[in-house]
């Protein structure tokens, strides 16, 4: 991992430290292998939610505060989905058992509700409090089975497909042809103009206190830097320079990867593309803070890299401007 303060070290959903160990997928016989060894660690996963240990609660942000609550394999985990997350240092396997939103009631599947009563929680909710392992292995399970939930047929000729390689791949059971998990690569940026203002936009849908830094798909044929040059252009009509790179995470909701930006803008005037921004504007790091303690700014999301951006902007966490505010989840 690069480290330097240019940086973003340690983003929440980054920290994965279990061995993919992708050589091992490629043995057919591994899944049944792991799961017939109690010694194999499982994280059922029912819908986005997997069971945590603890106490779970909003106020939960420091990494390793939660523990996933991992089991051993049982019988009905072989009509299953099965996906191989990798080893850790020991040599212990671990396995996503993933089951669909589908057939869970709304009570179980959630949506955004805080943690139930029996510790089953989101992503958004528990990624920022749970340890490297747990918080790694949680982002790959809930990317991988998201990727399958939607990939069930073949893109070539539309017959169902099948998982292989431990659940790294789906098999066309007509044509035989290959399908690889994929991630969606998305561009964040911090555009900022020459007197250090940092540009924000908020969302068509988003409540009117709502802001965050530019964000958007990069397309095929594009590379990251012209993606940052062309959303940015696109949504409020200003050209930028300097792009330069930050730090990346996975965001499995339900199949991206956030890279983020620094870029310098080249003049201030906006011109909004109303389909992608109802509002945007420039703030100095003052009137940001006033803004974030007066409630005008809604304080960005735990676990986004969108919070880590505008804190390297500020030079300050979003908690040393708002001390006495409980964590919001995102
Ligand atoms: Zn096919």
């Amino acid at each position: 991992m690069v480290r330097s303060a240019d940086t973003l070290p340690d983003l929440a959903l980054s920290r994965a430290v279990l061995d993919r160990s992708g050589i091992e997928r490629r043995d057919g016989g591994l899944v049944a292998r792991l799961l017939a060894d109690p010694a194999t660690r499982v994280l059922e996963l029912r819908g986005d939610r997997a069971p945590v240990e603890g106490e779970p609660s909003v106020a939960s942000t420091a990494p390793g505060e939660l523990r996933l609550r991992l089991r051993a394999p049982t019988a009905e985990d072989s009509g299953r989905l099965v996906l191989f997350a990798g080893r850790d240092g020991e040599g212990t396997a671990y396995l996503g058992v993933a089951l669909p939103a589908e057939g869970l009631d709304r009570a179980e599947r959630g949506g955004g509700r805080l943690p139930d009563e029996d510790g089953w929680v989101t992503l958004r909710q528990a990624g920022a409090a749970l340890g490297d392992r747990d918080a790694g292995l949680f982002t790959t399970v809930l990317s991988l089975a998201n990727w399958h939930w939607t990939h069930t047929h073949c893109s070539r000729c539309g017959a169902p497909t099948a998982t292989a390689q431990g659940g790294w791949l789906r098999v066309c059971s007509a044509d035989h042809s290959e399908h690889y998990p994929r991630t969606d690569p998305a561009v964040i940026m911090a555009v900022v103009d020459e007197d250090e203002r940092l540009l924000l936009g908020r969302g068509p849908q988003w409540p009117d206190n709502r802001f965050s830094v530019l964000a958007g798909f990069v397309e095929p044929g594009e590379s990251l830097e012209a993606a940052v040059a062309r959303e940015v252009e696109e949504e409020v009509g200003i050209d930028v320079t300097d792009v330069r790179y930050l730090g990346n995470q996975p965001w499995p909701f339900p199949s991206s990867v956030m890279i983020g930006f620094t870029a310098r803008a080249l003049g201030t005037s906006i011109e909004l593309d109303p389909h992608e921004l109802s509002e945007a504007r420039w703030v100095t790091r003052e009137e940001y803070r006033t803004a974030l303690r007066t409630g005008a700014i809604h304080r960005p999301f735990g676990i986004s890299i969108a919070k880590r951006i505008i804190e390297h902007w500020l030079g300050q966490t979003i908690e040393s401007v708002m001390p006495d505010s409980s964590p919001v989840q995102g």
